[in-house]
């Protein structure tokens, strides 16, 4: 015959559920079997103790306890409208305890997962691809294709993995489906992956020859990705659902495309700018002019005042990368470099000396303002 469960745990028939637990707490740490190895007495007392607890702890069962006493957990007993009957038996004092005591090894929650990872799929994973590209292509945007391994659903199993399709999974007998189990180490509760299902939760009693029960298969694949206008060197591309597919059916992961702007000949990008040096012959810097320009689209025409320095910066709006996101395009700015002629023969140098001999002061003002500047320092 069973022992009064208030009387176990040394409580008043009227105590609330704080009390309860306190009591609880400080008996089943007394004789908890790691605490009284060997101790057989103790172990039926601990068993005992969690009895009691698991019925006072709960409302409904303390309610029926109190009416029928031990009869209402009896396996057939009479217990009646919702006593016995929804009750079953007693569930294992040890896992009573990691209910109270989980908190400490790290986990809260026991018990409340069962089941949880049942489903035996797994999402694929995400790949990477890293694509160089030129500036024209970035500016106009292109189509590329792309020569990729992935995991591809099997056909032989239709991707489940099996050779029985759905119904060759079985609820894993060592985790119950929770694809964890949970082992107790002093006072502390360790959860560890199931070793029988890997955590999958079921297991495979058939697997699929082809695909060795993953439901997947590696695969050379080509996938064409439209690349939008004005992508720049660090743009992330995704190609939604072309990553790996998932294990037994799962999830498919992303294709992400990593752009590069491969470095330019003539372009140097700045965001949505572009820019270059452009060597100008002298006598057009002197006499100005009209300067033909390249730019993404062709050639474009650039005045040129008269007496254009090196070093001047010009504007050609419009003429930059477009926006990836909208907006208006970026423009383009050329630097003019005057080129001093070079290799003169005796005619040109004749023919120089001649010209030179006509300057003046007012023609080349930077020449006499910096030797003004520098008198003093040149006596
Ligand atoms: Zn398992
Ligand atoms: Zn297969």
């Amino acid at each position: 015959m069973s022992k009064d469960y208030y009387e176990v745990l040394g409580v008043a028939r009227d105590a609330d559920d704080a009390t309860i637990k306190k009591a609880y707490r400080k008996l089943a740490m007394k004789y908890h079997p790691d605490r009284n190895p060997d101790d057989k007495q103790a172990e039926e007392k601990f068993k005992e103790i969690g009895e009691a607890y698991e019925v006072l702890s709960d409302a409904d069962k303390r309610a029926a306890y109190d009416r029928l006493g031990h009869e209402a957990f009896k396996q057939g007993g009479m217990g009646g409208a919702g006593a016995g009957s929804g009750f079953g038996g007693f569930r294992d004092p040890m896992d009573i305890f990691a209910q109270m005591f989980g908190g400490m090894g790290g986990f809260a929650g026991f018990g409340g997962g069962q089941a949880r990872h049942a489903d035996p799929r797994r999402p694929g994973s995400d790949l990477r691809y890293d694509l160089d590209i030129s500036l024209e292509e970035a500016a106009r945007g292109c189509d590329k294709i792309l020569e990729i391994e992935r995991l591809v659903p099997c056909d032989a199993c239709g991707a489940t993995g099996s050779k029985d399709g759905a119904k060759g999974y079985k609820t894993c007998p060592t985790c119950h489906g929770s694809g964890v189990v949970t082992r107790q180490s002093g006072f502390f509760v360790q959860q560890s992956t199931c070793p029988t299902c890997r955590g999958m939760g079921q297991t495979l009693s058939n697997p699929c020859s082809k695909c060795h029960g993953e439901g997947r298969v590696h695969k050379d694949v080509k996938i064409t990705l439209h690349i939008p206008p004005g992508v720049d060197t660090g743009t992330k591309l995704r190609s939604s659902g072309n990553g790996d597919t998932g294990l037994r059916g799962g999830e498919t992961g992303d294709l992400y495309v990593f752009i590069e702007v491969v470095q330019h000949d003539v372009f140097t990008r700045d965001g949505r700018d572009l820019s270059y040096t452009m060597p100008v012959p002298f006598a057009l810097a002197s006499a100005g002019g009209v300067l033909s320009v390249p730019t993404l689209d062709g050639a474009a025409k650039l005045k040129l005042p008269a007496g254009t320095s090196g070093g001047t910066i010009f504007r050609v709006r419009g003429k930059g990368m477009p926006a990836l996101k909208g907006g208006a395009r970026g423009d383009l700015m050329v630097e003019v470099q005057v080129e001093t002629p070079v290799k003169l023969d005796a005619a040109q140098k004749k023919a120089l000396d001649t010209f030179t001999a006509t300057l003046s002061e007012k023609n080349q003002p930077e020449c006499a303002a910096f030797l003004k500047r520098a008198e003093k320092f040149m006596s």
